[in-house]
């Protein structure tokens, strides 16, 4: 049923009954889930969390930058400082060519964060609340019995029922794939990435400043934080998407040599940090995902990386997750019936998220530049590439969502 031109907007207090009391199933519990999961409480509903790992893995992943879009959210939720006590600002973006001559900067404060830190602060923050998160819960389908229904089905060979459910399951979402099983699949991007942390006594102590290196062979980014650590990043481009786990295969002295050769003709101290480090380097094949038809149906809605995954290169991934999650519940409160609620969710959303995954795309074409003319070309121009990119990281940086303001549902 297309009840598109049928919706209206609505006060908060009037419509906060009638989602009140519902029950939400949220499958995912990393940046958006609980997230989600906390503004769904204030409006009056049951959310529990399932997530597919047996146990929380608060190692996993690497570390990510927060932007003032996000930690916008994450005030909004009174838990900024808790969440971001362990991360680290980063007050500007340096960049630089291959021998340290300077391209430009980006002014924009962000806050490095490992992203371990991240989900175990939002996952204690949401279990603080009252919150029931449930482990070991891989969902395997997804089915919508009535308007007011949905089934989660998982791979234990149990069940949740609930009014709505809503896909926080990343980029690889199950929950996607169940619903639309002709959806496109996330788009391998042509980029390896790796990073680490490591200490190193002889770069000199933190600035506040990430440096980004734009290479002869790939693309290096690190920060030296009050800690003393240093997180670094490294691009470069490969064009075939590495098969399941070959990466993995890789050891880290292989994997180490191998960038101290893509950097070698780059200046310090990129390969003396890459030498410097001792712990594990990790590696990934970067992906993003082409534009979806629709992010919802009936009782069921994608948010964060499940409905448009993002490649890294412009740092938004997690901060466009928790502003999809307040988006999302602002709709919920404001707007009559659970599924339009999700139509105009999407509405608002789309453009911005679209222009970020797009935006993101450009940048990844500026890292890679293959022999000396064109990256020559690409010195000259890229300054005013980077001025002109400053404008757009304002208007993505500035952007907020009051939660007050009532949703505006045009007719
Ligand atoms: C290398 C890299 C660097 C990045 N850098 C940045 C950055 O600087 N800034 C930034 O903002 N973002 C960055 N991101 C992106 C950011 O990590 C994601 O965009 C963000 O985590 C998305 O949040 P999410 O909640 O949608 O998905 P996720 O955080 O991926 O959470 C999904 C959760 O769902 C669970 N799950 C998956 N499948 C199932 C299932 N079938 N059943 C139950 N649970 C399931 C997963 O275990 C996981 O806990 C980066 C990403 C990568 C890969």
């Amino acid at each position: 049923m297309n009840r598109q031109n049928n919706r209206s907007a609505k006060q908060t207090a009037s419509n906060q009954s009638e989602v009140s009391d519902q029950k939400a199933l949220l499958i995912g519990c990393g940046v958006a889930g609980p997230v989600l999961a906390m503004f769904l409480q204030r409006i009056g509903v049951k959310p529990v969390i399932f997530e597919g790992k047996p146990e929380p893995r608060d190692d996993a992943g690497f570390f990510l930058n927060l932007a003032a879009n996000g930690t916008d959210v994450l005030e909004t939720l009174g838990i900024e400082e808790q969440v971001l006590e362990h991360g680290h600002r980063s007050e500007k973006l340096v960049f630089q060519n291959h021998v340290n001559k300077r391209l430009g900067e980006n002014q924009q404060e962000t806050v490095l964060i490992k992203r371990g830190h991240l989900t175990k602060a939002l996952r204690e923050e949401a279990l603080e609340r009252g919150i029931t998160i449930e482990f070991g819960k891989r969902l395997t389908d997804v089915e919508i019995p009535h308007e007011d229904m949905a089934i989660a089905y998982f791979d234990d060979g149990t069940e949740a029922h609930g009014n709505f459910l809503v896909g926080c399951d990343g980029i690889h979402s199950q929950t996607r794939k169940s619903l639309f099983p002709g959806a496109p699949e996330p788009e391998y991007t042509g980029i390896i990435d790796s990073g680490a942390f490591t200490r190193n006594e002889s770069v000199p102590p933190s600035d506040g400043i990430m440096r980004m290196t734009f290479g002869v062979n790939g693309f290096f980014g690190y920060q030296k934080v009050p800690t003393g650590e240093i997180y670094w990043f490294e691009n470069h481009e490969r064009s075939q998407a590495p098969r399941r786990r070959e990466l993995d295969e890789i050891s880290r002295s292989q994997w180490k040599d191998k960038l101290l050769g893509l950097h070698e003709r780059d200046h310090e101290p990129i390969t003396e940090i890459i030498r410097s480090t001792d712990g594990d380097i990790r590696k990934w094949p970067v992906y993003d995902l082409p534009s979806l038809s629709t992010w919802h149906q009936d009782t069921v809605c994608l948010i964060g990386d499940a409905a448009h995954a993002t490649s890294p290169h412009v740092g938004q991934g997690a901060s466009l997750a928790m502003e999809d999650a307040i988006v999302l519940v602002k709709c919920l409160r404001d707007v009559e019936g659970v599924s339009d609620a999700f139509t105009a969710f999407e509405e608002l959303r789309r453009e911005r998220v679209e222009a970020i995954v797009e935006m993101s795309r450009e940048t990844r074409n500026q890292k890679a530049p293959s022999n000396m003319i064109t990256r020559k070309f690409r010195d000259l121009v890229l300054p005013f590439f980077l001025k002109q990119g400053v404008e757009r990281f304002e208007q993505i940086y500035s952007y907020r969502v009051g939660w007050d303001e009532p949703i505006e549902v045009v007719e």
